[in-house]
């Protein structure tokens, strides 16, 4: 247990270490919470321009914990409001619901757009791919690639910033598993959308709660509350340094802007500043391999561009998703349909334009007016506002918005917690703290079980799981993703397996069969016309003889006409039949060479195949 006359220091202002500092409040401890910026909230701030308030993408509070409905309760009493739930896509020019349903989708395209997704459909069922390895190639064989471009492709690469061809499938049937195309126009029509195993998924929720002035009011008011008790939250402090000795934390140095560097001495530290981070700060530093293994998580960044828009109404959504890819923006906020309280002058309307972004990337380095401008430009080619309403503009940037579940995370942070359990007294709480990809309900619970475990409880807050209630206090050292959002993966096509691709390539059986018609349909309207041209005496006068083959034709000028088009016809039927059956062959081949492959009779063809 700690020492009580020792200072408890939370490093972070965010949902996680207010709440560990307000849970400690409860247990009759003070605290000291250092936070880097000079707000609180971190990513669940709510930013002001103007009397205009925004937040870091809008945040929805909802959980399936008592615990944190009683804390957001004990902070905000009855300045939480419930609000209904409205998000479509906006795909060229037309709003759509999502989740998506493929019958409003079909309606809202139009017929000849329903055909080609028809179309696309029908081929991706009689020719499926035969690997579905990646996102693209999950929802291709589901829905067909039309329906693909259109409703997944641009939304999903803006958000992850890689091609749906190299993001993992397992992320897409996680994700959409309720959309069975038959299944999904059946619910359509009966007007419910359920998954696959019969629950309502978390996404669809209709309501959720949503303080009055958006989530920077509960924890500024949090941050308040613990004043009153006497646990001071030092704006501005930047913690560069967590020290330690003989297995036990014993200080944290924090700078504030033109200060000296200060020590604070402490034996608890409730940490949930990024895990990278920390690792960079510990004096002394952990081992070269510990390092190299903090150095290797990585982060994906978030950029809003607010806008001030002087029209009372725009549309209802709370927000939209973005699927046109003549703009870079995801995702767009209206904060009044949050709550009316976000805008102080109902007459005018507050949007926030989401992009994703990294760090030091073109957009991210763009400055603000630039930032504001281009976020003008898109909403007016979007046609969700004209250029000359916008009033004003502020952007937010907010670095490691993301933690990125990639090929290593999960090696790398079981390598970094097996030496942090070394240190006493130092516990990795929240979101980037403990490098998950978290709702707020999960890192107020970790805080909540860190706190308590300074009192003499023996919680693991690396297995806090926000889907069940946790009640019990265990033991376990498994990493656990309950809780956790879903995040893609990317996928690693083997060299090997690549190159089998490769081999076994397919033919286009359009291409071919449009060139070989083309071709046929051509050159016979060309002969036909020569022998005219030249008269009856010919040297190919058994040309004639295909009129047994093509209804009609005969060497005339009528029959040039009937050569060419039922030419072109029977080009193009040849073509694509040659194709077809090659792929078939190719795909019979290709599979025949993965099982062998699988069954590892094959080393030596990627070497051979090299040579
Ligand atoms: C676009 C977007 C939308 C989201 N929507 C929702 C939603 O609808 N509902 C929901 O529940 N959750 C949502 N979330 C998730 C939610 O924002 C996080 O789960 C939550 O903010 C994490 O809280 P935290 O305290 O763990 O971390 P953070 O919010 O990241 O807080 C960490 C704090 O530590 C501070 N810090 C870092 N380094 C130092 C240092 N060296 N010294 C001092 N201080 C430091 C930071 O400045 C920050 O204030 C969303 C997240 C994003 C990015």
């Amino acid at each position: 247990m700690a020492d009580s006359n020792s200072e408890i220091v939370v490093i972070g202002a965010g949902p996680a270490g207010l709440t560990a500092a307000h849970e400690l409040s409860k247990l009759g401890r003070r605290s000291v919470i250092l936070e880097q910026d000079d707000q609180v909230g971190g990513i669940s701030r709510t930013c002001e321009f103007e009397g205009y308030r925004f937040d870091i993408g809008g945040h929805r509070f909802f959980t399936k914990v008592d615990y944190v409905r009683q804390i957001w309760r004990e902070i905000l009493g009855n300045e939480m409001l419930t609000r209904p739930r409205l998000s479509r896509i906006y795909h060229d020019g037309k709003f759509f619901d999502y989740p998506l349903k493929p019958l409003n989708a079909l309606l809202g395209l139009g017929p000849v757009e329903a055909v080609r997704i028809g179309l696309s459909f029908l081929r991706a069922q009689i020719a499926p791919a035969p690997r579905v390895a990646s996102f693209e190639d999950w929802v291709v064989s589901r829905f067909g690639r039309r329906l693909f471009e259109i409703f997944f492709k641009t939304y999903t690469e803006k958000v992850w910033g890689m091609p749906c061809s190299q993001i993992s499938a397992d992320w897409a049937s996680q994700r959409i598993r309720q959309l069975d195309l038959l299944v999904a126009v059946r619910n359509a029509l009966i007007g419910s959308v359920a998954t696959g195993q019969g629950e309502v998924v978390t996404s669809l929720i209709e309501e959720f709660e949503y303080p009055r002035h958006g989530p920077g009011q509960m924890w500024e008011r949090c941050r308040d509350m613990l004043s009153e008790f006497g646990s001071k939250t030092m704006m501005e402090t930047e913690v560069i340094s967590v020290q330690h000795a003989r297995g036990q934390v014993t200080g944290v140095v924090a700078q504030q802007p033109g200060m000296p560097e200060y020590l604070i001495r402490t034996d608890q530290v409730l940490s949930s500043m990024p895990v990278r981070t920390l690792l960079r700060c510990l004096d002394p530093a952990p081992p070269e391999s510990v390092l190299r293994a903090a150095e290797r998580l990585n982060y994906r960044d978030f950029l809003t561009v607010a806008l001030i828009i002087e029209e009372p109404d725009l549309f209802q959504d709370n927000w939209i998703y973005i699927h046109s890819d003549e703009v870079q923006v995801g995702r767009v906020q209206n904060f009044k349909n949050w709550s009316p309280d976000m805008v102080p002058d109902q007459q005018k309307t507050a949007l926030g334009l989401e992009y994703f972004v990294q760090e030091g990337d073109e957009l991210w380095s763009l400055p603000d007016d630039e930032l504001i401008a281009l976020g003008t430009r898109e909403c007016e080619t979007l046609g969700l506002a004209s250029a000359d309403k916008v009033v004003g503009g502020s952007v937010v940037r907010m670095p490691k918005a993301y933690p990125v579940y990639d090929g290593t995370y999960q090696e790398s942070l079981t390598e970094i917690r097996s030496w942090l359990d070394q240190i006493g007294g130092l516990q990795l709480i929240g979101r980037n703290g403990q490098h998950r990809y978290n709702n707020q309900d999960h890192s107020m619970m970790t805080g909540v079980y860190a706190a308590r475990n300074i009192v003499g409880s023996e919680y693991d807050i690396w297995d806090v799981n926000v889907e069940e209630d946790y009640h019990e206090e265990r033991d376990s050292k498994n990493l656990s993703t309950s809780g956790d959002r879903l995040v893609p993966s990317r996928i690693e096509i083997a060299p090997l397996e690549r190159r089998i691709r490769e081999l076994y390539a397919r033919i286009d059986p359009v291409a071919l069969g449009s060139a070989m018609g083309m071709m046929t349909g051509v050159t016979l309207f060309l002969a036909t016309v020569v022998l005219l041209l030249r008269g009856a005496e010919t040297s190919m006068p058994n040309i004639s003889l295909l009129g047994n083959y093509f209804l009609g034709y005969g060497v005339s000028w009528f029959g040039s006409v009937v050569g060419l088009i039922e030419g072109s016809l029977a080009g193009y039927l040849l073509g694509w039949s040659m194709a077809s059956l090659t792929n078939l062959v190719m795909r019979i081949e290709e599979r025949k060479t993965f099982a062998a492959f699988e069954a590892g009779q094959m080393m030596n063809l990627y070497e051979a195949d090299e040579s």
